[in-house]
């Protein structure tokens, strides 16, 4: 039995999957309320990796060897132009369902943006867009991930997945980047959706032959009704096509490329950044910049990490408060992993769902939990850095800033990571000389409707 340089372990009970049979996408020793956080992991030996050094445009391509689906394809006698082709076959695929592919996205210290916010010479903001990736957000990054995790799981036999169906929850991003993934794969794709789904993004989902199911949500119910339908259609024998972890261990993978195209760039300019703010709402982002930040430290990448600031709406702050409450527990700032380990086991502790169903126009990240909560909280506390809750006048202004100063049509949800920068600033928690990092995703749709909808009243001249 041979042990690849990458294998999968939970999270939350330590299972660690045999290295003889494919990867169990979700924990198998789960069990219905037992109040442990299971999330196949993926667990590296630097020993046996490198971190890639090469330019090709697609990131999967350029990343492949930090892949668990690269090992397993090359100990069953693949060449590495193998999995190059295979992933250049469903890239090309992407391509003809969106216009285009999935390339590393730019990112750049942004001069107008960093003046506005009155930052000095040797300090700024830079911004990494993903408006212009696959299906107008990161979230396809997620999804080509598994999909190539399938892939190669199918092709050697391994897995008899390729005819089970494909299934999220989302009325957003998440759901649009899944509706183009699958068909691309010629896979059937469940969405459930919550009876309010913006009509344009019900329009997309049809015409890319998505299978939609409405929600409604039930009072007596707590968690978000949609969520409720897919575990269910998972527990029937569908592959949980989501962004989070904890319904498929691969999900992480392709997100992890962001953490690694920016620590990449990061080397390249000979720079480093001393915070990151990250939106979040089920904490897909987070956790992948995080991850993907680590093992490129791990392995030898970068020098110095930044401090993690997640940033969430006051509306709704589940990770807000799921580290007040694990850090107020902890007698000092650095968790060890037996504080980590036993959070794990005490879910119920530190997450759960909203009350009361909230309004923000940062609608994306208004998830009832934050499913992946522990690998942010874990990031946020290694890094010094610290959770940020925001009002809507401040999620309203940082979207007129971003548009007006980077020209990027990013929507309010994909600009609340700068929300948050705007309060740290105000409370002089980022200074005029500090380099802080946001990322643009999710392209705009209206946000003047949007804000007529919640009834707020849109500030700035734009
Ligand atoms: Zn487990």
């Amino acid at each position: 039995m041979i042990r690849l340089p990458i294998w999968f372990a939970c999270a939350g009970c330590g299972y660690q999957a045999p290295a003889d049979r494919p990867v169990p996408l979700r924990c198998p020793q789960a069990r219905p309320d037992d109040d442990i956080d299971h999330v196949m992991a993926r667990v590296l030996d630097p020993a046996r990796l490198t971190f890639p050094a090469g330019s090709e445009a697609n990131p999967f391509i350029r990343y492949r060897t930090l892949s668990y689906g690269y090992h397993v394809a090359l100990a069953a006698g693949w060449s590495d132009a193998d999995y190059v082709s295979l992933i250049e076959r469903l890239d090309a695929a992407v391509a003809g369902v969106d216009g285009g592919g999935f390339r590393v996205t730019p990112f750049a210290r942004n001069a107008a943006l960093s003046e506005r916010l009155g930052f000095a010479h040797d300090g700024g903001v830079f911004v990494k867009d993903e408006t212009g990736n696959v299906s107008g957000s990161h979230k396809g990054r997620h999804l080509m991930g598994t999909l190539i995790e399938l892939e190669v799981a199918e092709a050697l036999g391994g897995g008899s997945t390729a005819r089970r169906r494909l299934a999220i929850a989302s009325c957003g991003n998440a759901g649009l980047a899944a509706a183009v993934v699958a068909r691309a794969a010629g896979r059937d794709l469940d969405v459930f959706i919550p009876p309010d789904a913006h009509p344009v993004v019900v329009a997309r989902l049809n015409a890319l032959g998505a299978h939609l199911t409405v929600c409604e949500r039930d009072p007596r119910l707590p968690g978000d009704p949609t969520y409720h339908r897919l575990r269910e259609a998972i527990a029937a024998g569908a592959i949980g096509f989501t962004s989070q972890g904890n319904e498929n261990g691969f999900a992480i993978e392709g997100g992890l490329t962001l953490g690694y195209e920016l620590a990449a760039d990061l080397a390249a300019a000979g720079t480093s950044l001393d915070h990151l703010c990250l939106q979040v709402g089920g904490g897909a982002l987070a956790s992948a910049c995080i991850g993907g930040l680590a093992e490129a430290h791990m392995l030898g990448a970068t020098t110095a990490d930044p401090k993690i600031h997640p940033v969430q709406a006051q509306a709704v702050a589940p990770l807000a408060r799921a580290y007040e409450r694990l850090a107020h527990r902890l007698d000092t700032d650095e968790p060890s992993d037996a504080d980590i380990a036993w959070a794990a086991r005490h879910r119920s502790a530190f997450m759960w769902p909203w009350e009361s169903e909230p309004h923000s126009i940062a609608t994306g990240i208004l998830d009832d939990e934050t499913y992946d909560w522990l690998a942010v909280v874990r990031g946020t506390l290694a890094s010094h850095g610290g959770p940020v809750v925001v009002d809507e006048a401040t999620l309203l202004e940082a979207n007129e800033i971003a548009t007006s100063t980077t020209g990027i049509d990013v929507d309010p949800t994909g600009s609340a990571g700068l929300a948050g920068l705007l309060e740290l600033r105000r409370h002089g928690r980022v200074s005029s000389s500090e380099t802080v990092a946001v990322i643009f995703t999710g392209i705009r749709r209206d946000v003047a409707s949007d804000a007529d909808m919640l009834g707020i009243r849109v500030g700035g001249t734009r």
